[in-house]
C-alpha cells in the first residue's frame, strides 16, 4: 500500500503542525531553516520497534545508531527510554556519556580506528566491536586489555540499502572480517588474551522488506555456530546492525514490524537451536527508524524562477541537508502554509549553494508555489543535521524540539562569528 503522507500529518486550518505547534509559528519566531522535532514521535518510534521485538525475544538491547541524529536533546530522550548505543567514534562515545548513558549501554564499532581511538574505547569502559585483524591485534598491545572482552565484526556475503553507498555487507564493502575467516580471527582473538562475547554484523540501510535483513541473521548465525563449534566461543551477544527503513517516497510502504519482528524471531530461535548457542541477547542497531521521520525541515521559498525550467529557490542547501545530493533520495515536501493546495504543476526545488546538484527535488509535483511560502522537508531526522556543514560559509541551523506545545531550542542557529571556530591567522598575516 503506497504511504499517505498526508493522513500521517498534524494539519489544522491550512497549517502543518508539530506535535500542538503550528510549523508557521515556528519559523516566524526562531526563524528558517529550521530543524523542528517532535520529542514524542521519537518516543512512539522507539517503544513500537523494542515492544515488536522484545514481546517476542526478552533479551533484546537496542542500541540506537547515533550517527543518525547526535543531538544531546534527542540521545537523552532515548536514554530515558532505555536505549542501548552504537558508537562509531570516540566523539560519539563522548556524546553518549555526557547524555548520560553508562558505559555498559555503549558498543563502539569503529572502522579504521587508530590507536589512541582504541585506547580511549578501552579507557572509557565500552564494549569494542573489532573491525578489522589489525584492530584486534593494535588492541593487544594496549595496557590493560588482557581478558577483556570484545565483539567482532563480520561481513556476511548479504548486499542490502538504498544506494551503494548505504551497502556495508558484501564482496564490495570495507566493513568487518570476511566470513571465511571468522574462526581463525576467534581463535586468534583467544590467543592474544581476550574473552570473545560477541559477533556483529550490518548489511545496509533503508530495508523495508524481511528478506535480506533474514539473510543476514541466517548468514551470520551460521558463521556465530561455526565459531562456537570449532573455536569454543560462546556468545553472549549476537549484533545484527540497524537498518529498518521508513517509507520516503509515497510509493513506499512501512515496514510491517508484527511480520518482520515475527520472520526475525522465529529464524534466531531455530538457529541458535541449531547451532546450539544457547540463549545470547539479541542486539539491534536502529538509527533512522527511531528519528527519520520525527523531524521536519521548515525552508522558506524566497525566489520563483522561470528560467529554462521552473524553479522555486529556498533559503538552504546541501549543507543542511545533504540527502537529496548524496543520494539521490527523495524527501517528501509540503507547503507548511497551505497544506489542502493541490499539487497543479511539476517544478524544481533548489537550494542556495553555488553549485548545480544543489537540489531538493527535480520535476516535483506541487502546488502553485510562491516567493514567501514555507515548505516543510519530511523525514528530516535521520542522516540531516548529523551531516550538516557549513560549505559556502552558511552558519548551521537551529534545531527546536517540540514536546506538546512546548518548545525548546536544542541546536542555537550559528552565527558567522562561528564559521571560524578553532581558525587562526599566522601572525606573520597579520597587518
Ligand atoms: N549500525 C551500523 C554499524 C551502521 O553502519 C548503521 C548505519 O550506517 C546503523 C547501525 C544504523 O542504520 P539505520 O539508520 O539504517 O538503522
Amino acid at each position: 500500500m503506497p504511504y499517505d503522507f498526508k493522513s500521517n500529518l498534524n494539519i489544522k486550518d491550512d497549517h502543518l503542525f508539530i506535535g500542538d505547534v503550528d510549523a508557521n509559528k515556528l519559523a516566524e519566531e526562531y526563524k528558517t531553516p529550521l530543524y523542528v522535532i517532535d520529542e514524542q514521535k521519537v518516543r512512539s518510534n522507539y517503544q513500537k520497534l523494542y515492544n515488536a521485538f522484545s514481546s517476542k525475544y526478552e533479551d533484546l538491547h537496542m542500541c540506537y545508531a547515533a550517527k543518525a541524529n547526535t543531538s544531546l536533546a534527542v540521545m537523552k530522550i532515548l536514554e530515558d527510554e532505555g536505549s542501548y548505543i552504537d558508537a562509531v567514534s570516540p566523539g560519539e562515545i563522548y556524546t553518549a556519556l555526557l547524555a548520560g548513558f553508562t558505559p555498559d549501554r555503549i558498543v563502539f564499532t569503529g572502522n579504521n580506528v587508530t590507536d589512541e581511538e582504541l585506547l580511549y574505547a578501552h579507557q572509557a569502559g565500552v564494549m569494542i566491536n573489532l573491525d578489522s585483524i589489525s584492530a584486534l591485534e593494535r588492541l593487544s598491545k594496549i595496557e590493560g586489555t588482557e581478558g577483556k572482552e570484545i565483539s567482532i565484526r563480520v561481513n556476511p556475503m548479504v548486499e542490502a540499502g538504498h544506494h551503494e553507498h548505504c551497502i556495508t555487507g558484501g564482496p564490495k564493502s570495507k566493513f568487518g572480517i570476511k566470513e571465511e575467516e571468522a574462526v581463525e580471527v576467534y581463535q586468534k582473538a583467544v590467543e592474544l588474551g581476550f574473552k570473545p562475547v560477541g559477533m556483529h554484523s550490518h548489511i545496509g540501510s533503508e530495508i523495508l522488506e524481511s528478506e535480506p535483513f533474514m539473510l543476514a541473521v541466517e548468514t551470520m548465525m551460521d558463521i556465530a555456530g561455526r565459531v562456537h563449534k570449532e573455536a569454543g566461543i560462546d556468545f553472549k551477544f549476537l549484533d545484527f546492525g540497524g537498518g529498518f527503513g521508513i517509507p520516503y517516497e509515497p510509493t513506499e510502504d512501512e515496514l510491517d514490524l508484527e511480520v518482520f519482528t515475527t520472520d526475525i524471531i522465529k529464524l534466531f530461535r531455530e538457529k541458535l537451536e541449531e547451532h546450539d548457542l544457547g540463549s545470547p541477547a539479541m542486539y539491534i542497531e536502529p538509527g533512522r527508524f527511531l528519528v527519520g521521520n520525527a523531524e521536519v525541515l521548515l525552508t522558506r521559498v524566497n525566489t520563483i524562477k522561470n528560467s529554462y525550467r521552473k524553479f522555486a529557490g529556498v533559503d538552504c542547501g546541501f549543507g543542511t541537508l545533504l540527502r537529496p545530493t548524496m543520494y539521490g533520495s527523495y524527501h517528501h515536501i509540503v507547503v507548511a502554509n497551505n497544506m489542502n493546495a493541490e499539487d497543479v504543476e511539476e517544478i524544481d526545488i533548489a537550494g542556495n549553494l553555488c553549485e548545480s546538484g544543489d537540489l531538493f527535488a527535480r520535476d516535483r509535483m506541487m502546488p502553485e508555489l510562491k516567493e514567501g511560502d514555507l515548505l516543510a522537508i519530511l523525514n528530516a531526522g535521520a542522516y540531516a543535521y548529523s551531516m550538516a556543514s557549513q560549505y559556502n560559509s552558511r552558519p548551521r541551523p537551529a534545531e527546536v524540539m517540540v514536546n506538546g506545545d512546548q518548545v525548546d531550542v536544542i541546536r542555537k542557529r550559528e552565527k558567522y562569528s562561528d564559521l571560524f571556530n578553532g581558525q587562526q591567522v599566522p601572525v606573520r598575516l597579520l597587518k
